[in-house]
């Protein structure tokens, strides 16, 4: 039943293909990202929108779509179907007539990271891994010791010092090995990558291995069946590895080949703060690559990564949507944090406050026209910054 439409994995840059039937990460010579590559045609005569809608909710609905082939790797702690939430007192404020917040903070482990783990860790698991190590700036290395947790699986959690206590409580919780580091995100990969030299451990890091955005690509799927099987307009993303901006744009390309929805696109923003913005930098530049930002600071803890693996894809999908690039203060994400929890009841972490600061200044610049459609990320819930 529901079966993979997995075919082999691609580096977007040299165009080389990789057998998926085996544990790959990224290719080491563009040291790029590797993309999961499905037979379409297939899948578009074995099963059709109808019948993913009225499949039982979760991220595994989507299972053609998705790399793991077998039902009993299928991990789940039920993640994804959020819900789209209309925004109309917001929108009020915004003069916009079509806004809506796609609210993440109901995954397992309180943030949108449950998706890409989940799927990172089943399929790992499914090529034989057990035990895992990540770099985090917090979020990510709590999903991903809950998820291995709930595999019996081994999870080894190297995270900034100064993240989020929630973080490093629920690390801690499942029983995962969890090392504080002295710095940042990039700090953590590189003592990270020294722990598991001559070791089995599995590095999940954002785009090192080419399933975390696989699982979340499942947002940009989800959006499409939610808006009737035609995109937003906009699509206001706070950016930080990138996974979810990378992810939701293959799942549209993915989602056209299969005839699902038509050739329009949202513009893709990213949102980052002023304090770590190099995503911003290279946009304005009209850069193909980032550079590593120095002395990255900023509250928005899922916002702090100085430099993002993805970069190249990250800027491309902004660029070919129409799309665009700006920062926040930290100022301006505690402003809209309250401003979001009082005028529509959701308390949103920082980096989805983030993405209504930076909305704030497209309306502002005329970049939104007011009955345009779009959907801004909370990436989380706020409870967890508490
Ligand atoms: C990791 C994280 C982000 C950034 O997500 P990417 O897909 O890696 O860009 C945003 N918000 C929260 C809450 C996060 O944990
Ligand atoms: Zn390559």
């Amino acid at each position: 039943m529901f079966e993979s439409g997995l075919t082999h994995l691609e580096c977007p840059e040299c165009g080389r293909v990789f057998n998926a039937d085996q544990v790959q990460t990224f290719c080491e010579d563009c040291r790029s990202p590797l993309l999961a590559r499905y037979d379409l045609a297939k899948i578009a005569a074995s099963v059709s929108r109808t019948h993913v809608a009225a499949r039982p909710r979760g991220l595994w609905r989507w299972a053609e779509l998705l790399p793991v082939r077998e039902e009993k790797f299928r991990l789940t702690l039920g993640e994804g179907d959020t819900p789209l939430l209309s925004a109309p007192r917001l929108g009020q404020t915004l003069n916009l007539s079509r806004l809506f917040i796609k609210d993440e903070s109901s995954n397992p482990t309180g943030s949108f990271k449950a998706r890409g783990l989940c799927v990172a860790v089943a399929r790992a698991l499914e090529l034989g891994r057990t035990e895992f190590v990540i770099p985090t700036a917090g979020n990510a290395g709590g999903a991903l010791a809950l998820y291995a947790a709930r595999a019996g699986a081994v999870a080894h959690v190297f995270m900034p010092k100064d993240a989020p206590r929630s973080n490093q409580e629920e690390v801690r919780a499942a029983g995962a090995d969890l090392q504080l580091v002295d710095g940042l995100i990039s700090d953590a990969a590189r003592l990270a990558t020294e722990a598991a030299q001559g070791t089995h451990w599995f590095d999940v890091s954002t785009f090192k291995e080419p399933y975390r955005a696989e699982g979340k690509k499942t947002m940009g799927l989800e959006l499409a069946e939610s808006f009737g099987w035609e995109l937003p307009d906009v699509i206001i993303y706070p950016t930080g590895g990138g996974t979810g901006l990378v992810g939701m744009w293959k799942a549209f390309a993915e989602l056209e080949s299969l005839g699902w929805i038509g050739s329009k696109r949202p513009r893709m923003v990213t949102v980052q703060a002023d304090g770590c913005a190099p995503v911003v930098r290279a946009f304005q530049a009209g850069a193909q690559r980032t550079e590593t930002w120095q002395n990255a600071h900023t509250l928005a803890a899922g916002l702090r990564v100085p430099n993002a693996f993805a970069d190249r894809l990250i800027l491309r999908a902004l660029r070919e949507s129409g799309g665009t690039a700006l920062a926040v203060s930290d100022k301006e994400i505690v402003t809209a944090q309250i401003e979001m929890a009082h005028a529509e009841g959701l308390l949103a972490c920082p980096e989805g406050a983030a993405s209504l600061a930076g909305l704030r200044h497209l309306v502002k610049n005329r970049w939104v026209q007011s009955d345009e459609t779009v959907v801004l990320f909370n990436t989380g819930t706020g409870l967890k910054y508490i």
